[in-house]
């Protein structure tokens, strides 16, 4: 606070025996001002890695003796590959070339489980990176040299769960420092999954009026499963301890935002409280939760100034848009007579539901779900009209590494080893290198060229940063999407007809467009807007005035 000055105290430990032991803290200079820390917004696209499978820069730092799992093996999906954060480093170059502005690296901290360590979702020490990705001058290196390239780094975190190896564990310094403790504690000699109280996963019961106690409760104080205690940020000084910890990553990382893990299982109260400590000592931050739902009405629910009927107060900027990642994928599958673009257009007039949709992080996949090109069936074009949508949406982009060569989980959809499959390229003796080009096929080249000219255009377009939406109800298997602002306005046309056709404008003419010059923002051809236009195949069409 502004009461509190930087320096040096002690804090004295007084031991049971009467011994005694000091410990020097320090409260160290802030290096710039609160509202300099600038969080994501709508300028951004967003670069989702999962460093265990993104590039081994050092492999000296593969197996670390002394912790719990120390296999390397890259033929086997759940375990560690050695991907780093000096892989991710070595790299900001391409990341960069590509068009993203911001990365997002799933969890880096220490991880120190028997098993499936690689995701980092199970921390057992808040302040320490994990080795196996670097050290924390490492990922200091990472902000900074992404700071140098004007683009941001957001972290992951999670205040819901830790792993069953954190430290604190062994020695638990309140009878309520976890949920279901005492369960945990008489069973502790034979834990395993069968002893477990988990989640019930009824995350709507944090906006049900209906709901019963018991189910709220379940939702909240189970387990996510048996490795990973369900913290309890009904104790005041674990809710500090989660709220200081996250400060003091931004701090020191100096982040561009954070990314909160599983937000409806927490309790809710902690989460806006915790949010609103951080964007009371930042405002200009973003914070992103995930509520894995399709529900619009939930989505809503957790962005901050939607007027919530029970009078929850957010404090969350960003939520995630889970609603239109299923239209848009569901729309580009379906063969109907409307060839389902009634789907996404349909799903976009939601947006009335939310407070801020620009502030919405919207993407096709994420390291938990199978990867697009998988999703839709491996069917090129509409992985690229996909894309090419998603990127011209009143959003904030979030694209999986690896989309660009059109990675997929085909073999096994679903599947989270193979989700997360190694970047070719990032490992030294890949046959195929996606960084330099090097095996990649045809179509992946033509993919990666295609998504660098989309993110790149979107880059420097108001439009698509803050411009107004108009879109037209889909007609004969087409749907246009425009994003106007000033003198520039971007239309996105999809049209799913394979035959070669043409379409009147004469509907459109209400964006004022008729005899503008129009520049195809992919092939760079001129066109001018008038009487119609013409196709040749199926495809995406993304045409600007500027
Ligand atoms: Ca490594």
């Amino acid at each position: 606070s502004e009461l509190t000055k930087a320096g040096k105290f002690d804090i004295t430990f007084t031991f049971k025996d009467g011994t005694e032991k000091k410990h020097t803290y320090e409260l160290s200079e802030k290096s710039k001002s609160s509202e300099e820390y600038i969080g994501f917004d709508s300028s951004d696209a967003i670069f989702l890695i999962t460093p265990d499978r993104f590039a081994n820069g050092d492999p000296s730092n593969d197996i670390i003796e002394g912790l719990n799992e120390t296999k390397i093996d890259r033929t086997d999906g759940y375990a560690r590959h050695g991907g780093d954060l000096r892989g991710i480093i070595n790299h900001l170059d391409y990341i960069e070339d590509l068009g993203y502005t911001a990365v997002w690296p799933t969890p880096v901290l220490m991880n120190n489980m028997h098993q499936g360590s690689y995701h980092g979702y199970a921390i057992t020490d808040y302040h320490k990176v994990d080795p196996r990705f670097g050290t924390l001058e490492d990922y200091m290196e990472l902000s900074s040299k992404l700071k140098d390239k004007g683009m941001k780094l957001i972290m992951d975190q999670v205040a819901n769960h830790c792993g069953l190896e954190h430290w604190w564990m062994k020695d638990l310094p309140f009878k309520d420092w976890v949920n279901n403790q005492k369960n945990y504690e008489d069973n502790i000699d034979n834990w395993d999954w069968k002893s477990t109280i988990n989640s019930n996963h009824r995350r709507t019961t944090n906006q049900d009026a209906y709901a019963s106690s018991i189910d709220t409760k379940g939702n909240t104080d189970g387990w996510f499963v048996a490795g990973m205690p369900d913290l309890n940020q009904r104790n005041p000084f674990m809710a500090t301890y989660i709220i200081q910890n996250s400060i003091w990553w931004i701090e020191t990382l100096e982040l561009g935002g954070i990314r909160q893990d599983t937000y409806p299982y927490p309790d809710k109260d902690f989460m806006s409280d915790w949010a609103g400590a951080i964007m009371n000592e930042y405002p200009n931050f973003s914070i992103v939760g995930e509520e894995w739902s399709y529900n619009p009405l939930l989505v809503a629910y957790w962005q901050d100034g939607h007027n919530n009927k029970d009078g929850y107060k957010s404090n969350l900027r960003s939520t995630m848009d889970f609603p239109m990642q299923k239209a848009i994928v569901d729309a580009f599958n379906e063969e109907s007579w409307d060839n389902g673009l009634v789907k996404i257009y349909e799903g976009l007039a939601n947006d009335f539901a939310y407070a801020s949709p620009k502030d919405i992080m919207v993407f096709l996949d994420n390291h938990d779900m199978s990867r697009i090109h998988t999703q839709l069936n491996e069917d090129v074009v509409n992985t690229k009209m996909a894309l090419g949508y998603l990127l011209c949406l009143p959003r904030i982009p979030q694209v999986y590494y690896g989309t660009e060569i059109l990675m997929n989980d085909t073999a096994k959809p679903g599947d989270h080893g193979l989700i997360r499959t190694d970047f070719p390229g990032g490992w030294k003796g890949d046959k195929v290198n996606a960084f330099s080009g090097e095996g990649l096929s045809k179509d992946q080249k033509d993919m990666q060229s295609y998504l660098r000219k989309v993110l790149n255009y979107r880059k420097s377009s108001k439009a698509i940063h803050q411009g107004k939406t108009i879109h037209f109800a889909p007609f004969i298997a087409t749907y246009f999407l425009f994003r106007i602002i000033d003198d520039e306005v971007v239309v996105v046309i999809l049209n799913k007809n394979d035959e070669p056709g043409s379409l009147d404008l004469t509907r459109y003419s209400e964006i004022g467009l008729d005899g503008k010059t129009l520049r195809n923002i992919i092939t760079d051809e001129k066109l001018i807007w008038k009487d119609s236009i013409t196709f040749k195949s199926k495809g995406i069409t993304i045409l600007t005035t500027k």
